[in-house]
């Protein structure tokens, strides 16, 4: 018998090859004649947002990035949604926001619509801006790259370099005074940084399934906030599985934000290190839907009734969007009895078309597509309000 000598004649491929492979099939048929440009974007240099750190010397910080000519994308947005005044139509009410009960991703049959929102967004404009929450870009189409950030005289760094959509999550959470959040899968801290830049939090669950990116979560803390903004109290870091959390801590927060792993679509394409389009990761990479939809369960399950929970990621696939919230709402319902609506993100959307390039047509959430011009995303973020 001849053996078959597979290690030695296959040609070996690249991870970020494999990824790009993969995504030409699949994001290609998804987006047809957009996927050139997005591919081109992915392939290219990504633009930073400095999120302002406001327990350092913020007004020095500020003054120093206008000077580079950057600007505050937020509270510009901020300003013009408060200019617009009460019962003005922000843009983008189109969508109906909808209770989800059945996933058409898995073939099943969609589920009945329910009338029209909550209160605050029937106007179409969004509920609430964080006014603490400063976030620096340049312009569209200038590419300068923000400085390192340096320590203040109190040690405490300026401000954080994050993909600028990765705000739009925590804004969307929309966390009010007083409210108790969790962060389910929290590190590195990016969104835990800007939750607590909100200073609304009363208390904040911070948690990583894992042990080594909790411990860079407490570094990124200690290097902004100060102790008695961070402490044991008021945030609480741990590293369980957050699939279980469901179990510890049921119907007990505000605002649950479920910042899900996924395929890192940016990262997959440029860096061989820790891809999870690695030979030896492929069935991790395919559980990711299932891992996403087990941690969006339990988000929801620890939300209180009434209270919101905000799934994004950062790949553009539906598989691991749209899809993980039609089956986790469908679950929610089926196995726990919980009823979850999706509240309409259009209004958000549509404060921020100017610095963003939103995906068109998309059911249930947003959807942050990389552009040349404006190089953030890919960041898929959908909004759901626990009804029972
Ligand atoms: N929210 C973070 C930020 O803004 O910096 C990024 C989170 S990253 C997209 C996803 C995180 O989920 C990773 O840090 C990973 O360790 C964590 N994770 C993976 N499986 C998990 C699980 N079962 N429970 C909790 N966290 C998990």
């Amino acid at each position: 018998r001849v053996k078959k000598k597979w290690a030695a004649t296959q040609p070996k491929i690249s991870s970020t090859r494999l990824a790009l492979q993969i995504f030409d099939m699949t994001y290609g048929t998804q987006f047809a004649e957009q996927w050139p440009p997005v591919r081109a974007s992915l392939l290219s240099e990504q633009k930073y947002g400095a999120l302002v750190n406001n327990f350092s010397t913020a007004q020095e910080v500020v003054a120093g990035l206008e000077q580079q000519g950057a600007f505050d994308f937020v509270q510009e947005a901020f300003r013009r949604d408060c200019a617009a005044g009460p019962g003005v139509d922000g843009p983008g009410t189109s969508r109906d926001p909808s209770v989800v009960a059945g996933p058409p991703c898995a073939g099943a049959p969609e589920s009945d619509s329910e009338p029209q929102s909550s209160g605050s967004l029937q106007d179409g404009r969004f509920p609430s801006l964080s006014p603490n929450i400063k976030c620096y870009v340049f312009p569209k189409g200038d590419i300068t790259r923000f400085r390192p950030a340096r320590p203040d005289r109190s040690g405490f760094l300026g401000y954080y370099l994050l993909d600028a959509a990765s705000v739009l999550p925590v804004l969307a959470l929309d966390v009010q005074e007083g409210h108790t959040v969790l962060d389910l899968c929290a590190a590195p801290g990016g969104k835990t940084l800007a939750l607590l830049q909100t200073q609304a939090c009363w208390r904040l669950a911070a948690n990583d399934a894992s042990g080594s990116r909790t411990a860079r979560l407490r570094g990124v803390l200690q290097s902004y906030i100060p102790r008695v903004h961070c402490s044991e109290d008021k945030v609480r870091i741990t590293s369980f599985d957050g699939r279980k959390w469901g179990e510890l801590e049921r119907e007990t927060f505000d605002r649950v934000l479920v910042d899900v792993p996924c395929t890192t679509d940016r990262h997959s394409l440029l860096e061989e290190d820790n891809n999870i389009f690695k030979k030896s990761r492929t069935k991790e990479r395919q559980r990711l839907p299932q891992l996403q939809t087990e941690l969006l369960l339990a988000g929801i399950r620890a939300a209180r009734p009434g209270g919101e929970v905000l799934y994004s990621t950062c790949t553009l696939s539906p598989l691991q969007n749209e899809c993980v919230v039609e089956r986790a709402a469908q679950l929610a319902q089926e196995e726990l009895g919980i009823s979850v609506r999706v509240v309409d993100l259009a209004p958000l959307a549509g404060l921020f078309r100017d610095v963003f390039h939103f995906a068109q047509g998309l059911r249930l959430g947003e959807l942050v597509l990389p552009h040349l011009a404006a190089n953030f995303g890919p960041i898929y973020l959908c909004r759901l309000q626990r009804v029972g």
